[in-house]
């Protein structure tokens, strides 16, 4: 996704509601002032959890992996309208050093070649979301056999080996079964047996035949004739975890884990899946974990470069430091206390993240004009109120000495991998939706 090049904060035209009568009502007037007011000074709780990061001159980092997506639904003009959703995912390999040599103001597009080439890996699918008919089934057989066939078949199903891997905790001595899931049909709860790509229904009335994609649940955000482009959305987000630890498990693979020392794995978004998605989420912090114990930490971060985090963020930045050029790096890693009670809009009957996120939120200030939100795994999640502490994030310290390094200069908190992964990843860049629908039209 691309960054909101917006620049300011929310609510600052408030003060436009002084040119409407409804001024005259006190409830109002106090109303607006109170909120003008907290903009002025947050509380001193927000302000002061703030540590300063004595940097080091070596940055031990010097490769980067980089994950982005994108997707858009398109209509054709028939009626009544087809549509479908095309899906586009790419990782990236960068060294800090070729970074360096590129100008962060206006990056001459020879330059932006030499980075990238020989260094990316796409992958793209296209999903019929309404009105495509299809001589072989249902929309919904075809959502799931597309989604199957995408990711078994491509990268000679290295993809396909992740999702396998995850599911059955493939780096175990001993490998498991898979995360529980319910059939499509007939909704009994199944489980893959280990290393399995398909099965068939134990169910024996309904012993349909099941993927292990089926596992991930896409089945859920569909009905017999139509999808919505939710599961477009869901599929990118799939996907992009699935090249990431494509090139973790790689890694992993390979007798000498040192390379986990100089390399970051940057996710576009946070670390987490939603709703039925959140079946893979106790399997990457079990990975995460089980690396940790065994002494290799993996560096991984996700920005957030939109929502309440971000808001949060840019209400209070200014008002932390550093303040000016001269002061270092400072961040905030926060708890679950602090995230609900002071970004969070609702209360919550279990920690914070819990269900669905393998990241911990962190507030970076890297200068005075640069802020972020990025996630930082911790391995098993930690389920307590006034957990983390910096010091349960992985290698928050080696992150935080390369953070600076990679800042971009053209949007205000942008990083510069993630642009680049934006560029490539985008579909506004390859076939436009114009060709797309002409396409449908035939
Ligand atoms: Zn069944």
């Amino acid at each position: 996704m691309a960054y909101n090049s917006k620049g300011g904060l929310p609510f600052e035209s408030a003060s436009k509601l002084g040119h409407l009568y409804l001024m005259n009502s006190e409830w109002i007037n106090s109303l607006v002032k109170d909120f003008e007011a907290h903009y002025a000074s947050p509380s001193s709780t927000v302000i002061s959890n703030w540590i300063e990061f004595n940097g080091n001159p070596h940055n031990s980092i010097d490769q980067i992996w980089v994950v982005d997506g994108s997707y858009v639904p398109v209509q054709s003009d028939a009626m009544p309208p087809k549509e479908v959703a095309f899906v586009k995912t790419a990782i990236l390999n960068i060294s800090e050093t070729s970074l360096k040599s590129i100008d962060k103001y206006n990056p001459h597009p020879m330059d932006l070649q030499k980075v990238m080439k020989d260094s990316a890996l796409f992958h793209s699918t296209v999903l019929p979301l309404r009105n495509i008919k299809s001589s072989r089934g249902t929309n919904f057989e075809t959502v799931r056999n597309i989604i199957f066939e995408s990711i078994k078949v491509d990268e000679k199903g290295e993809y396909f080996e992740t999702l396998k891997w995850l599911s059955y905790q493939k780096w175990l001595d001993t490998p498991t079964n898979s995360p529980f899931f319910n059939c499509p049909y007939c909704e009994m709860e199944l489980e893959f047996t280990v290393n399995s790509d398909e099965m068939h229904c134990i169910n024996s009335t309904c012993n349909k035949e099941l993927y292990l994609t089926d596992m991930i649940g896409f089945h859920l955000d569909m009905t017999e004739e139509k999808a919505t482009d939710g599961i477009a959305s869901a599929y990118m987000t799939i996907m992009e975890h699935l090249m990431l630890f494509t090139i973790i498990r790689l890694y992993w693979n390979r007798g000498d884990k040192t390379q986990f020392n100089k390399t970051l794995f940057i996710k576009d978004g946070p670390l987490s899946l939603n709703s039925q998605y959140v079946k893979l989420v106790p399997r990457i912090r079990d990975f995460l974990q089980f690396a940790k114990e065994k002494g290799v930490l993996i560096n991984i971060i996700g920005q957030e470069k939109t929502g309440k985090f971000v808001d949060h963020l840019s209400t209070i930045a200014r008002y932390v430091k550093p303040l000016d050029r001269n002061e270092k790096l400072h961040y905030h890693v926060l708890t679950h206390a602090y995230v609900e009670s002071e970004v969070q809009d609702k209360p919550s009957t279990i920690n914070y993240g819990k269900r669905s996120n393998w990241g911990e939120k962190v507030f970076v200030k890297v200068d005075p004009v640069t802020q972020l939100v990025i996630n930082v795994p911790t391995g098993d999640y930690l389920d307590s109120k006034n957990a983390p502490l910096p010091n349960e994030l992985i290698n928050l310290e080696a992150i935080l000495n390369i953070l600076p390094n990679l800042v971009s200069r053209r949007f205000s908190g942008g990083l510069y991998p993630i642009e680049l992964a934006n560029g490539i990843a985008s579909l506004s860049s390859y076939p436009s939706a114009k060709i797309l629908q002409q396409l449908l039209n035939e």
